[in-house]
């Protein structure tokens, strides 16, 4: 399948689109029209939506101003169809700003309007495409990349690297492209993200069936990217890697991989790229008697579809992000579920989170130019850098304080009145449920309200108590009861901070990139290391985001990092780049201070962002705009250059 982003024409017939217009997101509606027909006299003050909000999609426009911006709207689209529905004139900066401002009900400054810009990503427009080919800029140079990885990142790498004309194989370990979205098939399994927004900004789909799409729809789409950017063809399914080990001599990457008929094969190289993920590595947990249960049981990332759920009596360890996802369907069919859980979480309200694009929306995007990019545009404001003062610690903050600071108790005032609301008459089940610590400590949870009506099920118990040990019969807590099951899900987790295990890497002079780490994986600016030239990773440490954005922006960054990387490179004749300890680690000091005053920094809850000796190794604490402006050139002076 292609992924769909043809315009249809718009019919003749007006009160179809009057109809949908019933459906129409219209904050971002009228900035789509006034660019469409260049008339700027649409972004009417009385109709201007205010401040984006997420859970208010119409920006609190009252209901006569929605009317009045649907009339505006109809008598625009028909027009422009009746004037033969002519391409829309071209956009200037200044303009486009003014439809941003509109937009987002705020000002656009100046620092943020080039990012913005590139975001908007018209169709026609590729504003991160690396615009240098190896043939032009280095004619007969050698240069071959292996990217270890076909997930989200792994794919957008061999993406640019194509578009760049550098030839690569990528290495996947799995049967197909996808990566998490292949590997997580449990029931439930959907984006959290919106995904209008989770999507690469040049290959925006307009067709999502839901605003957060479930496991099948997200593989679906990357299937289609792998195929409509032509990279399968590059991919080794089926293979995995073992080693990787740089050539101070040669300055080359040998990689060591094992295919699917168990042969070991050594690929030669200029470059690696790994793009393996953080959240790829199942973790089952640290208790007595793991392997004892006589039952069924396995991880949430390796469900096992045969085994029978209904009308058992399911046990579940944890409640995270995937837990929170497939105990309600887990729930619906079983006898009975307990629900082992060692830290509660706060829940964000998505009230869309389960909820089908509506059938007027979905023809509005096919049917109006732009329109899908302006709403694009609003969902990544939405969710963007407007957050983190929210996550903020203040100065007066105590380890053990219920919230870092002003702005974090208002996020958990309204999280707490909400989770209270929705478990009304249940004090007990609100005492167990309800997190005691700054939220954004770990994840945020987002949820509809289907772990609340989950919990008051009959046949759902929720356990606090702490797990002695599991037993061929069940679990068994530390109160003395057994608990006996006819099936146990571990919903806990990845090994997030064992990055790029269990392989072996080894950089100059045989340096191991794990003992280099010391079990505190860094690396400057998530992407490259000291003493492994040439070595980038996508979604490394410290580039994961919290509450700010979402990882497929990260990536586009980083990847135009690498191709900047790789030009530079190229244009200087040299053969790699090895990062610079002192800007390596002058960097990492950054980070770390950075992370300490962000709520998951200085939380001593459990989480997976951070490692074995406490360091947060896997978020980024700072603006998206700030990672955007780091990794958009490539300062020489930050390497060595072989
Ligand atoms: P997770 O957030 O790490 O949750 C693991 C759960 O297992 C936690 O509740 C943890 O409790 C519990 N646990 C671990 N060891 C335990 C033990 N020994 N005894 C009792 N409980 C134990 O893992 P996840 O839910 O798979 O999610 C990981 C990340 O993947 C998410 O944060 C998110 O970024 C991503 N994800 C995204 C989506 C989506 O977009 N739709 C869906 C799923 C996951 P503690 O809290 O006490 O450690």
């Amino acid at each position: 399948m292609a992924i769909s982003r043809e315009i249809a024409p718009l019919p003749e017939d007006d009160d179809r689109i009057r109809e949908a217009l019933a459906d129409a997101h219209l904050p971002s509606l009228l900035p789509a029209l006034a660019q469409l027909t260049g008339d700027l006299t649409l972004l009417r003050d009385d109709l201007f939506p205010g401040t984006v909000v997420l859970t208010d999609p119409q920006g609190g426009l009252s209901p006569e101003a929605q009317e009045a911006a649907r009339e505006l709207a109809l008598r625009t689209l028909a027009a422009w169809r009746d004037g033969g529905a002519p391409p829309a004139p071209a956009l200037s900066r200044e303009q486009a700003r003014r439809m941003m401002d509109y937009l987002i009900g705020e000002h656009v400054s100046d620092e943020y309007l080039p990012l913005l810009l590139e975001e908007l990503a018209f169709a026609e427009t590729d504003a991160r495409a690396p615009g240098w080919r190896l043939e032009e800029i280095a004619p007969g140079r050698r240069l071959r990349a292996v990217i270890i990885g076909a997930g989200m990142s792994g794919i957008l790498a061999a993406h640019r690297l194509q578009q760049a004309g550098v030839p690569f194989t990528v290495i996947e370990k799995n049967g197909d492209v996808g990566g998490t979205w292949f590997e997580n098939t449990y029931p439930g399994a959907r984006v959290d993200s919106s995904n209008h927004a989770y999507s690469y900004s040049f290959a925006q789909k307009y067709d999502w069936p839901y605003h957060h799409s479930p496991q099948e729809v997200l593989l679906e789409y990357f299937r289609d990217c792998a195929d409509e950017f032509g990279i399968r063809g590059n991919v080794r399914f089926n293979t995995e890697v073992l080693s990787a080990a740089f050539d101070d001599e040669r300055c080359l990457w040998t990689v060591t991989v094992r295919g699917p008929d168990g042969a070991e094969e050594a690929i030669e190289a200029e470059a690696v790229i790994s793009a393996v993920g953080q959240l790829n590595r199942p973790k089952l947990p640290d208790v007595a008697g793991l392997g004892n249960f006589a039952g069924a049981a396995f991880h949430s990332a390796r469900w096992d579809h045969g085994a029978e759920l209904a009308g058992a009596r399911v046990g579940v360890i944890g409640t995270g992000s995937s837990a929170s996802q497939f105990i309600p369907h887990v729930a619906g069919e079983a006898a009975e579920v307990r629900i082992f859980q060692r830290t509660p979480n706060w829940y964000a309200p998505a009230p869309n989170y389960h909820e089908r694009v509506s059938g007027g929306f979905l023809w509005l995007l096919r049917h109006v130019p732009g329109y899908a990019q302006w709403y694009r545009f609003w969902l990544f404001w939405a969710i963007s850098d407007g957050f983190l003062p929210m996550v903020e610690v203040d100065d007066g903050f105590r380890p053990g304080d219920e919230v870092t600071g002003a702005a974090n108790r208002q996020l958990r005032d309204l999280l707490a009145g909400s989770l209270t609301q929705q478990l009304a008459g249940r004090p007990d089940l609100i005492e167990k449920a309800m997190p005691r610590f700054p939220p954004a400590s770990k994840r945020i949870v987002v949820d509809n309200g289907s772990w609340p009506r989950t919990l008051l099920r009959d046949n759902v118990r929720l356990i606090t108590t702490p797990i002695r040990e599991i037993t061929p019969r069940g679990v068994a807590t530390e109160d003395g009861e057994e608990h006996e099951l006819d099936a146990l899900i571990y919903g806990t987790g990845f090994q997030a901070s064992h990055f790029l295990t269990p392989m072996r890497v080894t950089g100059r002079g045989g340096v191991d990139m794990h003992k280099q780490w010391g079990g505190d994986a860094r690396a400057y600016l998530g992407v490259t290391m000291p003493n492994f030239p040439n070595f980038f990773f996508l979604y490394g440490p410290n580039t994961n985001i919290v509450v700010n954005g979402s990882i497929v922006y990260f990536s586009e960054c980083e990847v135009q990092y690498v191709l900047e990387c790789l030009r530079l490179l190229l244009e200087g004749g040299h053969r790699a780049l090895d990062c610079r300890r002192d800007v390596h680690d002058a960097y990492n000091e950054r980070i770390d201070a950075g992370n300490l005053k962000r709520a998951w920094g200085v939380s001593s809850v459990p989480s997976w962002y951070k490692s074995e000796s406490g360091r947060v190794a896997q978020n980024w604490p700072f603006t998206l705009l700030e990672y955007w402006r780091q990794t958009k050139t490539v300062d020489p002076a930050d390497y060595a250059l072989l």
